[in-house]
């Protein structure tokens, strides 16, 4: 692009986003930075990548982005010639209102940190953009294999249904050569993986470490959501988590699993609501420690639900 045609596109997506916030342009260093808020936007820019032969990396966020996210994105500016980031708290992911409505929301700030990344456009549709409204009010059907049964599954019924259903319209769009998840979210992580497998999308999906912050409490966009006090408690989660690993030669996963919660269920203000040493590929429980074994647990820090994990024996 010359001079001339990037500043007539830069005032041009200004102008657009003055008049309707569709689609706009943040612009640092020459480099421009695209927000797009329709799917035919997205699937004509992707035509264009794909016609250029241009590897594509996407992240798939809900936004309020910390340095967890960052770290994602970071990797996929390295690995891909664009990496493309969703911002969008998708509705039917939540089983509970309170929580979608509280979910943290910041759009400009998310634009700023993801420009200063290299990341190139930000795909953050509407609801109604990406959802007919009877998708919203219908669960989406899909064969987990079970994977959907245990931990978040169990205790977010739904709550992989929209993850998939969301994943994999955006795969569609986007049609990315590689996508970038965390492995803070570990069950969704193996649910991903059985999703390409099952759907045979032709995507790589890259597993990223846990990101934390130095008192070692995961990062999180719901962190954003506690106290001073709750953050201070909230550490322990991820201290009781380490320590435990200390004890696997001399616990099993059942008597490891019950030190664990009642540890953490001592601290002030933390309740935990599960605690499971699963298998990590399967997700299935495990009575001994052969295979890969991965502790998963949620807990309530006040009215703020987090979760963690921490592997055994890798
Ligand atoms: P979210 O915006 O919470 O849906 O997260 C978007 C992606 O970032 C998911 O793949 C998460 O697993 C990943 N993620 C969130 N927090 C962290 C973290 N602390 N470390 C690594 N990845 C993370």
């Amino acid at each position: 692009m010359n001079e001339y045609t990037n500043k007539f596109y830069y005032f041009c997506t200004q102008f657009l986003l003055t008049v309707n916030s569709r689609i706009f342009a943040v612009k640092n260093n020459n480099e421009i930075m695209k927000i797009i808020r329709k799917t035919a936007e997205i699937s004509a820019e992707i035509q264009l990548l794909k016609a250029a032969g241009k590897t594509i990396g996407f992240v798939p966020t809900m936004g309020a982005l910390h340095d967890g996210h960052k770290a994602l994105v970071k990797r996929c500016v390295a690995e891909n010639d664009v990496c493309i980031v969703s911002v969008f708290v998708n509705p039917t992911q939540f089983n509970n209102v309170a929580d979608l409505e509280k979910y943290p929301r910041n759009l400009e700030r998310d634009a700023e940190m993801l420009q200063n990344v290299g990341c190139k456009l930000i795909f953050s549709p509407k609801a109604d953009e990406i959802y007919a409204a009877n998708e919203l009010t219908a669960q989406f059907e899909f064969d987990f294999n079970g994977l959907d049964a245990v931990m978040e599954g169990k205790f977010r019924p739904g709550h992989f249904n929209g993850v998939v259903q969301i994943v994999s319209k955006f795969f569609q769009l986007v049609q990315p050569d590689n996508a970038y998840f965390g492995e803070k979210d570990f069950q969704q992580l193996a649910i991903i993986h059985h999703m390409v497998r099952a759907l045979n999308f032709d995507v790589n999906i890259i597993d990223c470490p846990i990101v934390r912050e130095p008192s070692g409490l995961a990062m999180s966009s719901r962190n954003e959501r506690l106290t001073a006090e709750q953050r201070k408690n909230a550490v322990e989660i991820s201290k009781v988590l380490f320590e435990s690993r200390n004890f696997a030669t001399q616990m099993n996963p059942n008597e490891l699993i019950l030190w664990v919660v009642d540890e953490i269920n001592k601290v002030p203000g933390l309740e935990v609501e599960y605690y499971e040493i699963v298998n990590s590929y399967t997700l299935q429980s495990v009575d001994s420690w052969s295979g890969f074994a991965v502790g998963c647990i949620a807990v309530f820090c006040g009215e703020v639900r987090l979760i963690d994990n921490v592997r055994y024996n890798s």
